[in-house]
């Protein structure tokens, strides 16, 4: 019987591409659910939408169209977004935007019907904790703030994105206090939740942690 099985942890830990080769391995499906947030960052950049005016969010939120294709893309409004919600200056308005708790009840509905059929990898900040509390494996991945910068560093010059390594460590620092002290659901590792701390480890050992845990459950 296919199981749901619940990542989260902070900004850079590794959640996205664990939760991908876990997807792989075991032939589930992957839900980025920090791209939805993304995604209702740009809409609200792009509108010009007033997110401290609830009238207005709302109405984004109505007419917001968020999928995924099969192999990875993010539509927001049926376009592909998938390179523009990595900005910095998305990841930072996605996080503002998360602390709202009409965009919170809106996309947490949205996940929770998805995750019905079972067999999803599903990452985040509040998934093991508020969207699946019922998760029949729930991970917490955590790593240095050096170690996170770094990574992120790499990636964003892979896909050719010009960057600062202070100034990404500084933005890493600034999401986790606020995505720590938010007053609604507040990034923090589940009761039952198993924690990794990645700092040390590459993708195949974290992997292989992960895939430990999980096997036993299937
Ligand atoms: O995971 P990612 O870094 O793409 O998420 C972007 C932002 O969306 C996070 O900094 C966080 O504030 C928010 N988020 C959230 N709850 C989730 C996933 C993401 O609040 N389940």
């Amino acid at each position: 019987m296919a199981i749901n099985i619940a990542i989260d942890g902070p900004s850079a830990s590794g959640k996205s591409t664990i939760a991908k080769e876990l997807c792989k391995e075991l032939n589930y499906k992957h839900l980025d659910t920090g791209a939805m947030y993304r995604c209702v960052a740009l809409k609200v950049k792009r509108t010009d939408t007033d997110y401290d005016n609830e009238e207005e969010l709302q109405n984004l939120l109505e007419s917001i169209n968020i999928d995924f294709t099969p192999d990875g893309a993010v539509l927001l409004d049926g376009e592909d977004v998938s390179g523009e919600i990595r900005t910095d200056e998305i990841s930072m308005l996605a996080s503002t935007v998360s602390t709202k708790k009409t965009v919170r009840m809106h996309l947490v509905k949205i996940q929770q019907q998805i995750a019905k059929d079972k067999g999803y990898v599903m990452d985040g900040r509040d998934i093991g904790t508020v969207v699946l509390p019922d998760a029949e494996v729930k991970i917490f991945l955590v790593a240095s703030v050096e170690t996170r910068a770094q990574r992120r560093f790499l990636e964003n010059k892979q896909r050719g994105i010009e960057c600062n390594l202070r100034e990404l460590k500084q933005e890493i620092v600034e999401r986790d206090y606020q995505d720590t002290h938010r007053k609604h659901s507040p990034l923090r590792k589940a009761k039952d939740a198993i924690e990794i701390d990645t700092s040390n480890m590459n993708i195949d050992e974290v992997l292989d942690a992960v895939l430990n845990i999980v096997r036993p459950k299937l």
